[in-house]
């Protein structure tokens, strides 16, 4: 089994109603990753400049996670500053500093090719498609996206869809990109562009996915607290392909568990800020949880 994440690796300043926190850890990639780091042994492909702390390189190693992949140039790290008001579903970019990121062309390592999985976190499509022509027949391939190319570069993003399984968006995305309102209809739309499964993320209300002779909805965990929502959706994605990873099994059932995994993880990640839940959860903490989504949507 391997899992190959690529992504951001990145400092965060997230601001909510009620706390500011500073340059704190974030990026797709260090979110997938550590969900997935629950499942599997995730190999990480991203860029960090020399700022970047090495305790938490050793963090990520000590969970698992394979940090060969993971190059430090000189310069400063990706960091991002994010506002949430009231409603955490909805969020205010306020600053992008790319720094290391803006030259960012992910290499796969020899032994990163032959991986199973391959996550292409949201970064420029064309950046995407050059990965997937690194890798030599992986299993299954999925990658995530945003609005800022679904509008700037649609043919690219089009393009390196065809040879995706598996396609991760939120909602407005979906049907931005479908050029339809109607959600089902987008998603099916999507389908016919190559990949065999979308993935619509849908904040608090949880996920939907559209196969192509299925449709399964996924609950968001009730939280009482949200304290800070990013990284929801990448942890998402993680705990969803790390679960698939451990499992090598693609059929409908066990893309449905993976996905109810995909929520629990995601539920964890936004009970602290950045990464730092992943810090102390458990194991039995997931099974817990997991058993607890069942009981959800049992009648
Ligand atoms: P999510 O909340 O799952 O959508 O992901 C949030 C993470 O995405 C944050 O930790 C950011 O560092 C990272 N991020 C924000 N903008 C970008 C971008 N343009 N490219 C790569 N990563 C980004």
């Amino acid at each position: 089994m391997s899992l190959v994440i690529v992504g951001s690796v990145a400092f965060d300043t997230i601001e909510t109603p009620k706390i500011r926190r500073e340059r704190i850890v974030g990026g797709s990639c260090s979110y997938s990753s550590l969900a997935a780091s629950f499942f599997t042994n995730p190999k990480i492909v991203a860029v960090v400049g020399e700022d970047f702390p090495s305790e938490v390189i050793e963090f990520f190693k000590a969970k698992g996670v394979d940090t060969q992949g993971l190059e430090i140039k000189s310069g400063k790290s990706f960091h991002w500053e994010g506002r949430y008001g009231n409603d955490p579903n909805i969020r205010t970019t306020i600053r992008t500093e790319l720094n290391v990121f803006k030259d960012f062309r992910p290499q796969l390592l020899p032994e990163y090719r032959r991986a199973d999985i391959i996550f292409l976190g949201n970064i420029d499509p064309d950046l995407q498609e050059d990965i997937l022509a690194q890798a030599q027949n992986p299993r299954l391939t999925a990658m995530d996206s945003m609005n800022l190319w679904i509008e700037n570069k649609p043919k690219s993003l089009l393009r390196t869809l065809r040879k995706i399984d598996v396609f991760f968006a939120n909602d407005e995305e979906i049907k931005m990109l479908a050029q339809d309102l109607n959600l089902i209809r987008a998603g099916k739309k999507l389908l016919e562009h190559g990949p065999s499964l979308i993935v619509i993320k849908k904040g608090e209300h949880g996920a939907l996915l559209i196969g192509k002779d299925y449709v399964f909805g996924v609950l968001a965990y009730p939280c009482e607290e949200v304290v800070d929502p990013t990284g929801a959706g990448d942890s998402f994605g993680g705990g969803f392909l790390g679960y698939l990873d451990k499992v090598q099994s693609f059929t409908e059932k066990d893309i449905r568990k993976a996905a109810v995994f995909g929520s629990v993880m995601a539920s964890f990640a936004i009970e602290d800020f950045g990464i730092e839940r992943f810090n102390s959860l458990s194991i039995q903490e997931i099974g817990k949880r997991f058993s607890d989504f069942k009981k959800l949507v049992s009648f």
